[in-house]
């Protein structure tokens, strides 16, 4: 009976899963996708536990008990710090599998050799490398996202590093294999360690080459090695749900990766290999500079005497969780009959879709926000390109300068507008580290400030009859 109902349970919560990643491709159905997630989640944890193998409730209870204490201080991270939790919700999902082959494995030397087919003996070995090092990799990208003080942000390299970490990997996988050839020698107990040291080395080696504008693309990245993994366990715990879900996350993780870098115009290889965003010397360096600032009145002005505004928002939008206020701006831009648009790039602030969650929590309806690739044919159309705390995403270097990290990432054509209006609190950089041109470019007027308090202001001159 508990077979049966197990063997449903895991379809309706494969059902749930598809549906709620379906239902994530829309704002206006994100919040079911979350939902549906969960139901699926909780369907899934409450038929393993019925299963009649299960003795050791005081222990899940506890487990449960564990997962509340950490999940809900980490659900209440600001949404800037997203990135980050989720790299660290990947390295518990690979810590769980790793720790689950291991534990498996000592089991199964115990309870006799019958265990250990090549086939499940593979798929342990799998689980356990991929779970460790998933696990050390997303523990420093999240400590890099997070400006831990003893990882380094930028990029660690050294002549040979490629081979030094593929040597470990390699290394790993020879001893892997010589576990699944022989699981029970005498020697096998010493080697399994042995694995685990090197997957979990590898982990910390595949990351600390990598800085800057990669990490989101990692950390998807190794969101699909934490499915990945998943589906590995599921294979030596003979559990289908767990495979299915795994094969769910791993592809969507991939996909995403995928999408993100395409986004940059760069390669799988060249993300994991190439040390992207070392910090370079500032491009214009040398040339004489001349950031043009204007004051409110005068950028309202301008604002008022546009007919297509495009705002272009980036992560210091976030920071300053200026969105309310950007509403604020929009609704009286709009009263006025000027037309609006939100041009979005994909990797604007720190997590895939950061923009479009920010705006929408400030209820700007979806029709105004337009791609990039959708709005930069308007751009030389456009009077007015306000941005907001956006660096990198607007860095006209991407198309030409061959030595700059950001090279070959496309852009949101903001120096194509008549008029740039810049916001941002210093001359400080963006996230790749390097100048921006465009802040010094005839065409643009910085309005230096928080994002919140420069927006206000700005509103306070339409609202408050500074303009007719
Ligand atoms: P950037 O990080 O390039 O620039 C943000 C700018 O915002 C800074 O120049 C900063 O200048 C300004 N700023 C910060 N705080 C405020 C504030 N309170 N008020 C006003 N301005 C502020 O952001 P972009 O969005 O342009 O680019 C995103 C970068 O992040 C890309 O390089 C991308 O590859 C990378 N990335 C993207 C992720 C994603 O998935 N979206 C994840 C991780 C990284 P100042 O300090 O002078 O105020």
């Amino acid at each position: 009976m508990t077979h049966a109902v197990a063997q449903f349970a895991a379809i309706a919560a494969t059902a749930l899963f598809i549906l709620a990643l379906y239902w994530m491709n829309d704002p206006k159905t994100a919040r079911r996708g979350v939902y549906a997630g969960v139901a699926g989640m909780a369907i899934a944890v409450v038929a393993t536990w019925i299963q009649p193998e299960i003795v050791h409730h005081a222990w899940i209870l506890l487990a449960i008990a564990a997962g509340f204490l950490v999940g809900v201080p980490l659900s209440r991270v600001p949404l800037t710090a997203v990135p980050q939790r989720t790299a660290l919700s990947h390295s518990f999902g690979g810590l769980a599998a790793g720790l689950v082959g291991t534990a498996e494995y000592y089991l199964w030397l115990q309870e006799g050799p019958e265990h250990f087919t090549t086939f499940r003996m593979s798929a342990l070995v799998a689980e356990v490398i991929l779970g460790f090092l998933t696990f050390t990799g997303s523990l420093m990208a999240a400590g890099k996202l997070q400006e831990v003080r003893w990882i380094p942000q930028r990029p660690v390299t050294y002549p040979g590093q490629n081979v030094v970490n593929l040597g470990v990997l390699g290394a790993a996988v020879v001893l892997g294999v010589l576990l699944v050839r022989h699981p029970t020698a005498a020697w096998s107990g010493s080697v399994f360690p042995a694995v685990i040291g090197l997957a979990l080395l590898f982990g910390v080696l595949l990351i600390i080459p990598i800085g800057g504008a990669d990490m989101p693309t990692v950390i998807s990245i190794l969101n699909s090695y934490a499915g990945l993994a998943a589906v590995a366990m599921g294979f030596v715990l003979d559990n289908r749900l767990l495979v299915t879900a795994g094969a769910l996350d791993g592809s969507s993780g991939l996909i995403l990766s995928i999408i993100m870098c395409r986004a940059m115009n760069r390669s799988f290889t060249n993300v994991l290999f190439g040390a992207f965003g070392t910090v370079k010397k500032a491009l214009v360096a040398g040339e004489q500079k001349v950031w043009k600032q204007e004051s409110p009145e005068g950028a309202a002005q301008l604002l008022d005497q546009a007919r297509l505004v495009v705002v272009i928002p980036g992560y210091g939008m976030a920071v300053a969780q200026a969105q309310h206020k950007v509403r604020e701006l929009f609704d009286q831009l709009t009263k006025r009959g000027i037309a609006v648009k939100f041009a979005i790039h994909p990797v604007a602030g720190r997590m895939p879709g950061h923009m479009n969650v920010l705006l929408a929590e400030a209820d700007i309806p979806y029709s105004a926000l337009v791609e990039m690739d959708e709005i930069n044919p308007e751009m030389p159309q456009c009077d007015v390109a306000l941005v907001i705390g956006a660096n990198d995403v607007v860095n006209p270097a991407a198309r030409y300068a061959k030595g700059s990290p950001i090279y070959g990432m496309p852009i949101i054509d903001a120096d194509k507008a008549r008029t740039v209006l810049a916001i941002k609190r210093s001359k400080k950089p963006g996230f790749a580290g390097i100048d921006n041109e465009l802040y010094v470019r005839d065409n643009t007027w910085m309005l230096f400030g928080d994002a919140k308090g420069v927006i206000g202001d700005l509103v306070k001159q339409f609202a408050g009859g500074g303009l007719h």
